[in-house]
């Protein structure tokens, strides 16, 4: 069996993060292969559902993924506080007497950003824009390893589960095609509350925050896999309004130099050379300082900084995001200058636990919603990006008026590109290809 090829041919991509391609990604050889399954961003359930009720698709891949690595250790990580997911995932590794162990953390955030998630396995500090691989480690979200379950038997990626949470009638976890319309997985749960809203992408820290208009022309990719609907002027949605000016602004006037944002910062924690504190104050008193400005390089954009750490509200990961992209237009990258990265002691005093971050959200009405699970939406139309994720679009291999079915190749990447081949999500008749390629339900 070709695992690599099973993997490129179903198209599969990172499920959690910026869709980086899987089949990339496992072309190595090192000592741990992690699983992230901490879904550390607050409200998602999308991959505690994949854990309680696929748990042996999960460990089976897993272990077939880590010894294709040739990894001596093969983990599991995910909160000690899943009870049910960690008594599936036990139960499943040892009817399968499998090698796979769990590796249980405490529920903090960002408990699941890969650069943690492996200090906290490996104990090692991968270095300010490298990979994993550089300190012997593999990450994969557990929807990925999911997936490449499902491509063992030649399934192709077509389908999402999908959270629908907040101010929706009947949040629910649904089964969704890929490229289905946002507004038709609110629709599925009932409806929105609300006359207008503001439909978070994911999870409130990191997720994209989009209108009720903008809703109506976004579907569901390889990576969405969270919906969270909150009022229009709900704190979270109100703070990304902010322009960058008005950032600004606010800094003069209220940064008073605490250092909160950098004691909390996710990646300073780890040893990583990032002062938004100092970011803060050069920006505030609008000098020219490279060397301080270049750190927001390494800003994750989390989002600690911002919504949990600041006193006064202010907000650094927006100026790191600014900051960072007039960096990229120039072309102008971070450079390391030394190797030795030392974690923060005080660190495991400075993790913010989960719970308090959601109240500090203002989303605890949300918190421990009641919840439907095997919802599934068959839509009467798809519309699926020939881009996903990382890379270079596919090319379309398909044209208006040909009948296609579900699983089958839509747009194949092109040899030597990077990139992910992408799959009809439903059988139906090709109505339109440009960027993306429309499928109509027979
Ligand atoms: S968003 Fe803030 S807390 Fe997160 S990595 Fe960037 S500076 Fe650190
Ligand atoms: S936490 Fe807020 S007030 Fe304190 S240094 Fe950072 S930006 Fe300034």
């Amino acid at each position: 069996m070709d695992l690599l090829k099973k993997v490129k041919d179903a198209g599969i991509i990172g499920a959690g993060g910026a869709g980086f391609p899987t089949h990339v990604k496992l072309n190595t050889k090192v000592k741990y292969f992690i699983v992230n399954a901490l879904e550390c961003e607050p409200l998602l359930q999308s991959d505690k559902y994949l854990m309680r009720n696929h748990s042996d698709e999960i460990v089976g891949a897993t272990e077939i993924i880590g010894k294709s690595l040739g990894a001596e250790k093969i983990v599991i990580g995910l909160k000690n506080v899943y009870y049910n997911e960690i008594d599936a995932l036990t139960n499943s590794i040892k009817k399968l007497n499998s090698s796979v162990e769990l590796f249980l953390n405490r529920s903090f955030y960002p408990a699941g950003d890969e650069q943690i998630l492996v200090y906290e396995v490996t104990g090692k500090t991968i270095a300010p824009g490298a990979i994993p691989s550089t300190v012997g480690a593999v990450v994969s979200n557990v929807g990925t390893v999911f997936n490449v379950f499902e491509a063992l038997k030649d399934e192709p990626v077509t389908y999402k589960y999908v959270t629908v949470v907040g101010e929706v009638a009947s949040p629910a976890i649904v089964k969704v095609p890929i490229g289905t319309k946002v507004t038709e997985c609110i629709e599925k749960c009932g409806g929105a509350t609300l006359g207008d809203y503001v439909v978070i992408m994911g999870g409130p820290m990191m997720g994209k925050k989009i209108s009720k208009e903008e809703a109506e022309n976004t579907v569901i990719t390889k990576t969405n896999g969270g919906i969270i609907v909150i009022p229009k002027d709900h704190y979270v949605a109100a703070r990304e309004r902010l322009t960058i000016e008005e950032m600004v602004h606010r800094a003069k006037a209220a940064c008073e130099q605490c250092r909160y944002c950098t004691e909390l910062c996710p990646r300073y924690q780890i040893g990583h050379p990032l002062h938004p504190h100092k970011i803060m104050r050069t920006m505030a008193l609008g000098r020219n300082d490279e060397e301080v400005l270049k750190e927001a390089i390494m800003c994750c954009q989390c989002g600690v900084c911002e919504m949990y750490a600041c006193p006064n509200g202010l907000s650094p990961r927006r100026i790191n995001g600014y900051v960072k992209a007039q960096f990229g237009a120039k072309g102008i990258k971070w450079k390391n200058k030394t190797d030795v990265f030392t974690g923060d002691p005080q660190r495991e005093f400075r993790k913010v636990p989960t719970g308090m971050l959601i109240t500090r959200l203002g989303m605890n009405k949300y918190k421990g919603q009641p919840y439907k699970e095997n919802e599934e939406l068959v839509p009467a139309q798809v519309s699926v990006p020939l881009k996903q994720g990382i890379g270079a679009p596919s090319t379309a291999v398909v044209k208006v008026g040909d009948v296609v079915k579900k699983g089958q190749m839509i747009g194949a990447i092109d040899e030597g590109k990077m990139g992910t081949n992408v799959h009809a999500s439903i059988d139906g008749t090709v109505v339109e290809v440009n960027e993306n390629v429309v499928i109509k339900a027979i």
